[in-house]
């Protein structure tokens, strides 16, 4: 949009002292926050309202994206750059003399995802607007996000993220006339309906009331307004004597109170369920709502709407769809079950079968009885369709929705819907091959990729304003709004002057993370040495163990040559643990108190230093992927479906470390054999070693000394105060036979990381790695990974208003 510094600041002022009461001269960074905010709803509120009203009267189809999960984080740069006025902003600010850093630190990270896959749900809802299409986001309005993580002595210790604190979601708007009533428990029973139909009576059951609460999403540079809805529970006034003690109440808040804060496995646990039937069903039935006001007859809703399942959370989609369309509108079965395929469609994002929920049959009837008796009608007619078609008996009982007591979430959305889709290609061909087989033989038309992607905006403009304006120097800024135009950098990427800005601009990176690394620990790093880093949720999987393993080698490296050749290196490590998951916490423990030798060791010095920073989540990963020359990907290949920090990485300059796993093959792809550094394991030797059973990790650990060491130095009271947390990695890498192959994969990891210090100390060599991988990270755009969803699963045509400039 056009505006003035001049404007701007009138704008302002006149929204701090009105709305706010207050002035600048006393104003906390907090209330000129809030201010600033309430100045920019101003603005994109007509927008949003010209959007929504456009889209009714067109009748455009819309595609919502149903989630557990949406990890914005900081919303205030990212609606000034999509709005075009964040330099006017700034601008307007330094006339003030106000400090905008300080005032965009005052707002909480909205933390309502656990890490990648919620991550991944915020990306899109940026991409859709973007790209002009009409994509919605459902989801859940947790007051607490994912929980705050302290070190206290070296452990992870879990405090709740208030995040709305004293001032609430700035960016949300409360929707009272699309409250709908969702109900759990009670009875259901069939009933004459008079037309020779039966009718579903409901007794008993709970009544509660969902609230939507929108936020709005903005488009980069184009006008548009899309919405996220995340739905709140409250108890409905008709019902209010059902719950008289505050205990009663509380029971109810709950089922919107808190993010489970587990990456990668399922809980099982009822709450669990029946925040995800609240938010599905809350949003169905408001989508069924607003599709009747079009006109148009019911059966054919497909035509203009579309439904996302985000990971099998929301999976019940497809049984809660039948039971509106024919519980509350009266359709028959088939026409309703041919609506329901052709909207749904599901993203599957682990193979790891303790991530692929199921629910025990009882519990599920107990909480959502109705569900359950059309679940089981969709499994029924599914197997006698699959058995009159000649699929054989085993395939059948593979694919069932309910089998052994169990309801299987992904089959239900599989089943449900017309597309499965995998997150890289690597990823796709294992559900095809593995996973999800007996699928893909009976269905392989649903199959296909979506390789992940990241919003480019936030992890270069935003986060790396610096970066930015030297690509600018050397490209022009044409890429800011056309990412491919990057590909131009290709170019320079042997220019020694280009090398040299590009080099500087890395380090003024790495110094402000040295300042906020000292600031937060104490630890003096240089930015001579080589940044390298490892952020993402601690998972056994993502092998967070191994790089401990080399930086102990490196460890006894200096400590056995006090006086030898040595590069430095920072180690930086970021990671939130499941609260449950007591390996993943013992591997903190690990890592801090290996920190604590390391660090204190005089004869050590700057060779080498390890740190852990606290509470990592969006923000703090704006500072630190930006100050990265290294980018630790270094999971068991097949195990990391794609990875998306990986693409903020490549990004931003850093080289990846990298095993053939997720998207690091796609990054390989982009950047070639020569700027990017592979080892160990393919996914065909995992796999082999699974169909042969033969690894044995004591045998390796027996026989190489390097690795003996290692693993000893787990045990052997070198690190101190970590004796438990040291015998239980010790059992895991060699009584429990190391599951993830990190003994296997180590030498080679070691190799890799020796290769990767003789590349570093060849400044033109590295610089050219370096800026290959900026160049040619255009193809992680989640711009053009939506555009993918939306044309080749949802069917969606850009709306005829949708690309208007401002
Ligand atoms: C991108 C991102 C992730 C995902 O990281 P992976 O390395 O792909 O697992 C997790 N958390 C945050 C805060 C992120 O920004």
């Amino acid at each position: 949009m056009e505006l003035t510094t001049e404007q701007f600041i009138h704008d302002f002022e006149l929204t701090l002292n009105e709305q706010q009461q207050t002035i600048l001269s006393t104003a906390t960074p907090s209330e000129l926050f809030v201010a600033l905010a309430h100045t920019i709803r101003q603005y994109y509120t007509p927008l949003w309202i010209e959007r929504n009203k456009k889209l009714q009267e067109n009748k455009d189809k819309i595609a919502y994206y149903f989630s557990v999960e949406f990890l914005p984080g900081r919303m205030l740069e990212t609606n000034l750059l999509n709005l075009g006025i964040l330099d006017v902003v700034k601008e307007g600010f330094a006339q003030l003399g106000i400090d905008f850093t300080q005032v965009k630190q005052a707002e909480h990270d909205m933390a309502l995802g656990n890490g990648g896959l919620g991550r991944l749900a915020a990306a899109f809802m940026d991409s859709l607007a973007t790209t002009g299409y009409a994509g919605f986001g459902n989801g859940l309005r947790y007051k607490y996000g994912l929980f705050k993580q302290r070190i206290v002595n070296g452990y992870q210790v879990e405090l709740p993220d208030a995040w709305f604190g004293s001032i609430g979601n700035v960016w949300e708007t409360r929707k009272d006339h699309d409250i709908v009533d969702v109900r759990f428990f009670g009875n259901v029973y069939m009933t004459d309906a008079g037309n020779g139909k039966l009718k579903p009576v409901y007794s008993d059951a709970q009544v509660l009331r969902a609230v939507p609460y929108d936020v709005p999403q903005l488009g980069y540079g184009n006008g548009v307004v899309n919405n996220l809805r995340l739905w709140d529970v409250e108890i409905p006034e008709e019902y209010e004597l059902s719950y008289p003690t505050i205990e009663d109440r509380r029971r109810v808040e709950d089922i919107t109170a808190v993010l489970y804060p587990d990456d990668s496995s399922d809980e099982g646990k009822k709450l669990r369920l029946m925040q995800e039937y609240f938010m599905t069903s809350a949003g169905l039935q408001t989508i069924v709502k607003s599709y009747l006001k079009l006109g148009l007859p019911l059966e054919r809703i497909y035509e203009k709407v579309s439904v996302h399942i985000n990971d099998t959370h929301p999976a019940v989609a497809p049984a809660e769809f039948m039971r509106i369309l024919i519980d509350e509108y009266g359709l028959e079965w088939d026409d309703a079950w041919n609506a329901t395929q052709k909207v749904m469609s599901y993203t599957n994002h682990t193979i790891l079968s303790e991530a692929l929920e199921k629910w025990h049959t009882g519990l599920f009837a107990h909480v959502l009885p109705r569900v359950y008796q059309i679940i089981v009608e969709i499994d029924n007619r599914y197997a006698a369709q699959m058995s009159a078609q000649g699929v054989d008996y085993e395939t059948i009982e593979n694919t069932r929705i309910v089998r052994n007591n169990q309801v299987h979430m992904a089959h239900l959305a599989i089943i449900g819907g017309h597309s499965v889709n995998g997150v890289a290609q690597i990823h796709t061909e294992l559900l095809k091959e593995d996973t999800l087989r007996d699928f893909y033989k009976v269905s392989p038309e649903k199959f296909n990729n979506k390789t992940n992607g990241i919003v480019q905006r936030r992890w270069t403009q935003i986060a790396a304003p610096g970066l930015s304006k030297t690509i600018d120097k050397w490209i022009g800024q044409g890429w800011r709004s056309d990412i491919h135009e990057l590909r131009k950098l290709n170019e320079y990427v042997d220019n020694s002057q280009a090398q040299a800005d590009f080099w500087e601009v890395k380090q003024l990176a790495k110094q402000r993370l040295a300042d906020y690394i000292e600031q937060t620990t104490g630890v003096h790093v240089t930015t001579d040495a080589i940044f390298d880093v490892q952020v993402k949720r601690l998972h056994a999987y993502k092998r967070q163990l191994l790089n401990v393993m080399h930086i102990i080698k490196l460890y006894w490296d200096i400590k056995d040559n006090p006086e030898g050749e040595f590069t430095p290196r920072v180690f930086i490590f970021g990671a939130k643990a499941a609260p449950g998951y007591h390996f993943a916490k013992s591997i903190i423990k690990i890592i801090n108190e290996l920190a604590n030798l390391i660090n204190n060791d005089e004869q050590i010095g700057d060779k080498l230093k390890v740190v852990f920073l606290e509470n990592y989540r969006v923000s703090l990963a704006e500072l630190i992927i930006p100050a990265a020359n290294v980018s630790e990907q270094i999971s068991l290949a097949s195990k990391e479906a794609s990875g998306t920090s990986n693409m903020k990485f490549m990004m931003t300059g850093a080289v990846t470390m990298a095993t053939l796993d997720g998207a690091n093959i796609e990054i390989k792809d982009e950047v070639g054999d020569d700027n990017i550094v592979i080892f160990g394991m393919t996914k065909d030797d995992v796999y082999n070693h699974y169909a042969t059973r033969d690894y044995y990790s004591r045998g390796i650990y027996d026989n190489d000394p390097v690795i003996h060491r290692v693993v000893n130095t787990f045990v052997d009271g070198t690190i101190p105060n970590c004796q438990r947390e040291g015998s239980e990695i010790f059992d895991a890498l060699i009584t429990y036979n190391d599951e993830y192959f990190l003994l296997q994969d180590f030498t080679s990891y070691v190799e890799a990381q020796e290769h990767l210090t003789q590349l570093y100390a060849d400044r033109a060599r590295w610089m050219h790695m370096s800026m290959t991988n900026i160049a040619n990270s255009d193809k992680f755009t989640s711009d053009d990974t939506i555009r993918q969803y939306a044309q080749e699963i949802w069917n969606l045509s850009l709306p005829s208003h949708g690309k208007h400039r401002i």
